[in-house]
């Protein structure tokens, strides 16, 4: 497998090779082409797999064959994450493959910053939020963001967000979205929790094991 053969828009392909990625890691190699064909996935993956981009550059594609975002518009991907840390890299890897793609906006929403600051930005409209979940809750209450038009959703680190106490937060977000949307749920371990939290809200996924 090669990024040749994913058919991915042809900015991406050049941010690809700008940063010297050749090939495809293991999770990218199966995650990719799954998450690309709009299906669920259960993706078993460890912090330096490359499991970050095997996620953004399908969640990219996926934003840019939507219509143009509009003012005032709810973000199209929503990308949950335990950490600031993580979110912070996350939101780089975002960066990473939309270089030239200056209409693709992506908001970090996480505790520790300015509440206030990250509302009119949310309110102007973003394609794509990285976000820990109690903050994005925070910002869904008070009405600054919405689920509406979400049909991309992804769970980073899933394990350790349960581990974290962010079950409740995860939930009322996954109850909520659209029906029609496609989720992606990594976690580097795969206990019962995680399990039955992708019976509950995957639908049919394929699952992979970098
Ligand atoms: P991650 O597991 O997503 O945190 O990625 C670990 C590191 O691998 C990051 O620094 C990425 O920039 C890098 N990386 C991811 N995929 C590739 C690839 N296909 N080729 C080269 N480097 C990569």
């Amino acid at each position: 497998e090669s990024f040749n053969d994913m058919c991915l828009h042809s900015s991406i392909m050049k941010d690809i090779a700008f940063h010297e990625y050749t090939r495809p890691t293991s999770i990218q190699a199966q995650a990719m082409p799954v998450a690309l064909s709009g299906r669920d996935l259960l993706g078993c993956a460890e912090t330096g797999s490359g499991k970050t981009a095997a996620f953004t550059i399908p969640m990219i594609q996926h934003c840019l064959a939507q219509p143009p975002l509009r003012h005032g518009d709810g973000p199209l991907a929503l990308v949950l994450a335990p950490t600031r840390e993580l979110a912070q890299q996350i939101e780089k890897e975002v960066k990473t493959f939309s270089r030239s793609l200056e209409a693709l906006r992506t908001a970090i929403v996480v505790g520790g910053t300015n509440i206030s600051e990250q509302r009119s930005e949310l309110r102007a409209g973003v394609h794509v939020i990285v976000a820990t979940p109690g903050r994005f809750i925070d910002h869904l209450q008070q009405g600054n963001t919405s689920l509406l038009r979400i049909s991309f959703v992804v769970l980073d680190e899933a394990d350790k967000m349960l581990d974290m106490g962010f079950e409740p937060q995860i939930r009322e977000v996954m109850r909520n979205l659209p029906r029609k949307h496609q989720t992606l749920l990594f976690s580097a371990t795969m206990p019962v929790e995680i399990e039955e939290l992708a019976q509950e809200y995957l639908s049919n996924p394929v699952q992979t094991k970098a």
